[in-house]
């Protein structure tokens, strides 16, 4: 039996014409270089949705408590664009302080302490430090990865234990925006939970936290929204028996619509690609998860990986190794009538493409956001 990492209560599997209930693979954001060591970086997931609280969610064995970010030396690329905006509101919900302490969920909320620290030295004359334990934090930053929190005990560490009078960020895509407008790239293995703010508002509330600042995105090419809250600093009675006793999640099929887009997605790639031969050029999670989607609908495709980032060059995912960009044209034969998919545009890819034909006449292109929009 598998539970709700948010309500505790008893998860059901979800049934879809896709009949693809559970997959296995080397955990994408990993990029084990050393083979012997990428053992313990493999999960098998699933598709599953709460029957109390009503949230999506993927299923995953991995020990791990946090996926997403797994490999440490990988930079996402983020949106920085509102960070002052929300940093300067960040301070003022916390007044007057000498020292703020702030503890970061992950290395994805770097760039945003960063702009809270120039804040409180530059304008506010105060002080700052890193803390390493919620307890003793001022600000939470908790930003792109609540959603990949694997454990039930971390959440509870976050929502339960915080320090009382603390401030609590979050920031997250916004999945129901994105599955409304027909744009299923969000889905991905290792991003465990698909709330919506409403759902983070409800279930924070249950946890003593009061709203204080929302703001969304919508402008933005991929959506998401932030929510500032604060913790009580006295538990309030009651509230968590109200946040179990509401179907939070309404939406009905957002996992679902996502899987059946990249599934047939899959399928037409791989009616148009004879020699079931992908190649992916720029190696992300969108990528990693339509190869594996491709080679759980057909076993023999052939799949062949390139990236130009050091840190994921010479790593293995499902015993591919990703080679370097430099090396695809080497790489192809004559008759290998591949489909090519670049996860960028542009000039480089536009040469790429160019020395591609010379040497694969037939070969086939297209941009990974065609497998999910
Ligand atoms: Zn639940």
């Amino acid at each position: 039996m598998k539970n709700c990492l948010w309500c505790g209560e008893e998860l059901q599997l979800l049934a879809d014409e896709s009949n693809i209930k559970r997959l296995n693979t080397t955990i994408g954001s990993a990029f084990p270089k050393d083979h012997k060591k990428s053992s313990g970086l493999e999960h098998d997931f699933g598709f599953y949705k709460c029957s109390k609280c009503n949230l999506r969610q993927i299923c995953s064995s991995s020990k791990l408590e946090e996926l997403g970010c797994v490999n440490a030396l990988i930079r996402y690329h983020e949106p920085t664009f509102h960070h002052e905006d929300l940093a300067i509101r960040i301070i003022s919900l916390l007044g007057n302080k000498s020292t703020y302490n702030i503890y970061s969920l992950s290395p994805k909320d770097n760039d945003l302490a960063k702009a809270l620290k120039t804040i409180i030295e530059v304008r506010f004359n105060g002080k700052f430090g890193d803390c390493t334990s919620v307890a003793s934090a001022d600000i939470i930053l908790a930003t792109r990865q609540l959603e990949h929190i694997n454990s039930k005990r971390k959440i509870e560490e976050l929502f339960n234990h915080s320090n009382p009078g603390c401030l609590l960020v979050v920031e997250a895509l916004d999945f129901h925006y994105l599955s409304n407008k027909g744009v299923h790239s969000y889905l991905w293995e290792e991003r465990l939970s698909y709330f919506s703010i409403n759902y983070i508002s409800k279930f924070a509330e249950s946890r003593d936290f009061s709203v204080m600042d929302k703001h969304e995105y919508f402008d933005y090419k991929e959506p998401f929204w932030t929510l500032i809250m604060r913790k009580s600093e006295v538990a309030v009675e009651g509230k968590k028996e109200d946040f179990n006793d509401h179907l939070i999640e309404t939406k009905p099929t957002l996992i679902e619509n996502s899987k059946l887009r990249l599934v047939s997605a899959c399928k037409y790639y791989l009616a148009i690609n004879h020699n079931h031969i992908f190649v992916f050029i720029g190696i992300g999670h969108k990528a990693l998860s339509a190869a594996l989607y491709v080679k759980t609908i057909f076993k023999a495709s052939m799949i062949r990986l390139y990236d130009s980032a050091e840190v994921k060059v010479g790593s293995t995912w499902n015993d591919i190794a990703i080679r370097h960009i430099n090396a695809v044209i080497g790489d192809i034969c004559p008759s290998d009538n591949a489909l090519y998919t670049f996860s960028f545009s542009g000039s480089n890819a536009e040469n790429i493409k160019q020395e591609i034909l010379v040497k694969d006449t037939q070969a086939k292109f297209s941009y990974i956001e065609e497998w999910y929009n």
